[in-house]
């Protein structure tokens, strides 16, 4: 069958699909099934078609037809990467045709322990939704979910109001008054399942198609502008809403007023989600992004969603309003939305802040470019520090030299101009040819084509803050004797700045102590959050006279200076560790439970602390290996198991399981700990113990690595 239809529409493999036609709606009720990890949907599908055919497709990868559309006009024939409709197709007409599909997704759409989710950059909606993969071919999408009574679901779009149970309850009291209302209560609580319909009415590119499933409430904010703006969380981390968010309304009106296009959307989600593949992703109106972000006061001193937060939105506009026609031209994604990320930093963190993180990321390329593997910028299969950090870099540079005036209004009429349509690298320079006079020949040439970093003139335009030539004639000290700069550095430290006077205690390291101890307490005693940090990091040797001082960093406002406190403290007073751990015992850290492991690690490792609890702490820190946790606690998890050597029975058989997780990353360090601990017969053993515990997957992963259960019996 799929060889037939090969033959029938060979011709058309000679063509750009989008040449001969123009999808404009898709509307499709979708229906995840968990337990199977599967979906079920319905499709209908409108085009325009623009050159006469026998067939146009939607990408469709590894689905099944579902079942007959008697009532559809059209031939609609599954092949392995596609759903074609075949029909006498003339051009100037509109079609519509309609089919069922099963997808079981091996990407894009992943099922968690309670969460359901997708991920479609740069072509991978067609896993779970008929689509097209081709950015080029913008549509608008429809999409409508069912899902069971608990789940709240989320995606592009604006949400129709649902019938609730009650109304349901008296719709059926009418048609059927002879049944009695607790039987009829009875059917609806039996049958109901919520249909979540969201409404688009504007075309985008399919991969930025997405929804979340899961047990979630949200916050409701405002833009100045007035477009609604939603913040999703679980129920159990209400508590963490402000810190999590904090600033989210501020980004909004900034960007907003920035860029000077009105936001493109009818509103503006965003979802944390279990086990995300990367930080976030932009998804039209719709992003989702990695739980681990969820922070509460203390956290969002270490770790914040800020810089996320605005590079998702700014993609709301560089991306999505506006998409690349090709890979050639993926910096206007990543390079705009890190460089209005970072304007929106600024405007909340300030000038130094900025400078900062321009510095940092043009030592990242200064490294790479040194060992001459530079990057283009319009080399589609650049790195991401290429497309991200090098883009903002030429974005700064560009910015300079036409001045903010030229620059806001060249992006104003480049958005404009181009919106809910594709655009390339050019259409961006045109812009700004048109609205300056300046010659930018030479940038073009040094960013855009030029594979080396511009180090040079990145320095010079960094002298430009007050900032960074502090910054600079502080770092040029390092390579003096303390004794020669111990008073610039007392100086420095007296009102210490964030990133000054870090780098001044990384000048102190591995100098001889009577030399540096005013200093350092000087560090201590500025109360500075950053400061304090380089020194809990820093100093793996404490002294005694630095004892006291250095255990007040426990206390500080920050889960990383904690971590790391403790350890070196742990490591230098071992005597004193159940006082230390005392003091941290009820503190949880970041979503990782960096702290509470630590605990629990510490704990266990402790002869004379909490020895009535040892099997207690140890089942909590063993439960953290399960996948009923995210990966991001499990990995530590593993370490400190691992560390402590406890590999019980439920600790094998998680590490086995972890061997299957979605998450490469994650899967291949699980891979390589079993690979491992496989050299050794007492855990060999203990997955025969279990095996009969094991499911299909992780029998699998045992299979496919040699481990044969029945040679390991005999
Ligand atoms: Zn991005």
């Amino acid at each position: 069958m799929r060889y037939l239809f090969f033959l029938l529409f060979t011709t058309f493999c000679f063509a750009q699909q989008t040449d001969v036609v123009d999808f404009l709606k898709i509307s499709a009720t979708v229906t995840p099934n968990a337990e199977k990890k599967l979906v079920k949907g319905d499709v209908s599908v409108s085009f325009n078609v623009l050159k006469k055919t026998d067939a146009v497709y939607l990408d469709a990868i590894a689905m099944t037809a579902d079942k007959e559309h008697s009532d559809s006009l059209f031939s609609i024939a599954f092949t392995e990467d596609e759903i074609w409709i075949g029909g006498d197709f003339e051009p100037g007409y509109t079609y519509q045709a309609s089919f069922s599909y099963t997808a079981a997704p091996k990407k894009a759409l992943y099922f968690t322990e309670d969460q359901i989710w997708t991920q479609g950059q740069g072509k991978n909606t067609s896993h779970w939704l008929p689509s097209i993969d081709d950015m080029n071919d913008k549509i608008e999408f429809d999409l409508e979910f069912v899902t069971n009574n608990k789940a709240t679901v989320i995606s592009n779009g604006l949400l129709a109001r649902m019938p609730d149970k009650d109304s349901l309850v008296d719709r059926l009291l009418k048609i059927e008054p002879e049944i009695p209302v607790s039987e009829i209560n009875k059917i609806v609580d039996e049958n109901y399942q919520p249909r979540w319909r969201f409404d688009m009415q504007k075309p985008m590119s399919s991969y930025l198609v997405a929804f979340a499933m899961g047990d979630f409430d949200k916050k409701e904010l405002v833009s100045s502008s007035g477009v609604p703006i939603e913040l999703y969380y679980r129920p159990q981390d209400s508590l963490k809403v402000e810190a999590t968010y904090r600033y989210t309304k501020d980004i909004f009106d900034f960007l907003e007023s920035k860029i000077g296009v009105p936001y493109p959307w009818q509103n503006y989600k965003q979802v944390p989600v279990r086990d995300f593949l990367y930080a976030g992703m932009e998804n039209t109106g719709c992003t989702l992004f990695s739980e681990a972000f969820v922070v509460d006061e203390i956290g969002f001193n270490d770790k914040n969603y800020v810089n996320v937060n605005a590079h998702e939105l700014a993609h709301q506009w560089f991306g999505n309003l506006i998409t690349e026609t090709e890979g050639t031209h993926h910096w206007l994604h990543e390079g705009f939305a890190t460089y209005y990320a970072l304007q929106a930093e600024r405007a909340i963190f300030g000038e130094e802040y900025y400078y900062w993180k321009l510095y940092q990321s043009a030592e990242k390329l200064i490294a790479i470019s040194n060992q001459g593997k530079g990057q283009s910028l319009l080399n589609p299969k650049a790195s991401s520090l290429t497309f991200y950090e090098k883009g903002a870099w030429a974005l700064h540079i560009l910015n300079e030299t036409v001045g903010d005036e030229v620059f806001d209004r060249a992006v104003k009429n480049y958005l404009n101009k181009h919106a809910f349509g594709n655009v390339t690298t050019e259409d961006f320079v045109n812009e700004i040819k048109t609205v300056s006079s300046v010659d930018i020949s030479a940038w073009e040439k040094d960013w855009l084509q030029q594979t080396a970093f511009q180090a040079n003139a990145v320095y010079e335009s960094m002298l430009k803050s007050p900032f960074m030539t502090s910054l600079f004639d502080i770092m040029r000290l390092r390579n003096l004797p303390i004794s020669e700069k111990k008073n610039e550095l007392n100086r420095v430290l007296t009102f210490p700045t964030d990133f000054i006077g870090q780098e001044a205690i990384l000048q102190l390291d591995d100098q001889p102590w009577d030399e540096v101890e005013f200093l350092y307490k000087k560090g201590m005693a500025s109360n500075n959050l950053f400061v304090r940090q380089a020194i809990a990091l820093q100093m793996d040797k404490i002294p005694d006279s630095f004892k006291v001082e250095f255990e007040s960093l426990l206390d500080d406002d920050s889960y990383a200076t904690k971590e790391a406190a403790l350890m070196h403290l742990v490591t230098n007073f071992p005597s004193e560790t159940s006082k230390y751990l005392d003091k941290i015992k009820d503190i949880e850290g970041f979503q990782d439970k960096n702290i509470r492991q630590q605990f629990l690690a510490y704990s266990l490792a402790t002869r004379n602390y909490g020895a009535a609890s040892k099997k207690e702490l140890q089942d909590e820190l063993v439960g953290y290996l399960s996948g009923l946790y995210s990966f991001e606690i499990r990995e530590i998890a593993f370490g400190y198991i691992n560390q402590l050597g406890m590999w019980d029975n439920n600790a094998v058989h998680y590490l086995i399981n972890a061997c299957t997780h979605h998450y490469w990353r994650f899967r291949n360090g699980a891979r390589d700990l079993l690979d491992e601990k496989l050299k050794e017969s007492s855990f060999r053993k203990t997955i025969q113990t279990i095996y009969g515990d094991l499911n299909e997957a992780e029998k699998e992963y045992l299979v496919r690595i040699g481990f044969n259960i029945s040679v390991e019996k005999k």
